[in-house]
């Protein structure tokens, strides 16, 4: 039979500690509130937890998380978190923050690029009690930065809760240099840095959206060398059976011979470099 994607394509099942707890990298753990997204990626890697994963109650997680000293940070992460309200988030934000070993909240959520409106000041005022947190957005295209998207990032920066972006490569949608560039300049023009760009994880129905390795890595080699570093994200994607993200940049290693390195820069010229 075709494979046509896989179920669980991080194999977070296996890594899920207590209901809803991801713990795969020893300082920090990833804990999904909802099944609930305003919208549903059609790329989505979780699909799996799109039904009957909403409300549940969380209590064995966050006593993993007070039983595990070396886990500073907790990504909050669904489904979409804005999806719960604020009286919700709250409830989860308050008795993670109140543990001494952890030292900063993330959460991720596309709430900027498909329901902003939902951000309010109620809604940062809530969440601004919590820092140190940071907002990871997901965006994957300039289409998606309305003036409500704008709107919403200004306040919860202005709130002091820094923006960084995930976007994911997508055939088709994103996967050309001048797509991406503008997004990424955009992105940090309104204040938001680009953190990831990810090779999209081949989930069910996931297939026609992959782009070669090979043209990811050529997208970010063009923009290395054409705009600012702070608009240019770690380029990742997830190894099979649980191997974790790793990060894939173009090679600039030619040759090495003992301390004396050869290295490309981005205009494709070769350096000496001698080493200590
Ligand atoms: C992506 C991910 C994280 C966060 O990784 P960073 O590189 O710190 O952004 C943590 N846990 C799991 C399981 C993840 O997939």
């Amino acid at each position: 039979m075709k494979k046509t994607g896989f179920y669980d394509p991080l194999c977070e099942n296996k890594f899920e500690k207590r209901r809803g707890l991801i713990h795969r990298y020893p300082d920090r753990v990833v804990l999904t509130v909802t099944g609930r997204c305003f919208a549903y990626c059609r790329f989505c890697f979780r699909k799996k937890n799109w039904s009957g994963f909403n409300g549940f109650d969380l209590s064995g997680a966050v006593e993993y998380i007070k039983e595990n000293k070396n886990i500073q940070e907790v990504l909050i992460s669904g489904g979409d978190p804005f999806f719960l309200s604020d009286e919700q988030l709250g409830r989860i934000l308050a008795p993670i923050k109140a543990i001494d070993h952890v030292k900063f909240i993330r959460i991720g959520t596309r709430v900027l690029s498909s329901n902003p409106l939902r951000i309010d000041n109620n809604c940062v005022s809530a969440i601004a009690e919590y820092k140190p947190l940071w907002i990871a957005a997901h965006i994957n295209h300039t289409d998606e930065i309305t003036k409500e998207f704008v709107n919403s990032a200004s306040m919860i920066i202005d709130a002091g809760i820094p923006i960084v972006a995930q976007t994911v490569l997508l055939k088709g949608i994103n996967d050309n240099a001048d797509i991406l560039e503008r997004l990424f300049c955009k992105l940090v023009e309104i204040g938001i840095k680009p953190y990831y760009l990810f090779g999209c994880d081949y989930a069910q129905g996931n297939g026609h959206f992959r782009v070669p390795i090979e043209s990811a890595v050529k997208i970010i080699n063009k923009l290395r060398g054409s705009i600012s570093g702070l608009c240019v994200p770690n380029f990742s994607f997830d190894l099979p059976q649980g191997g974790g993200k790793i990060i894939v940049e173009p090679d600039r290693l030619r040759k090495r011979y003992k301390n004396r390195y050869v290295f490309v820069n981005f205009e494709g010229k070769e350096f000496d470099y001698d080493d200590v």
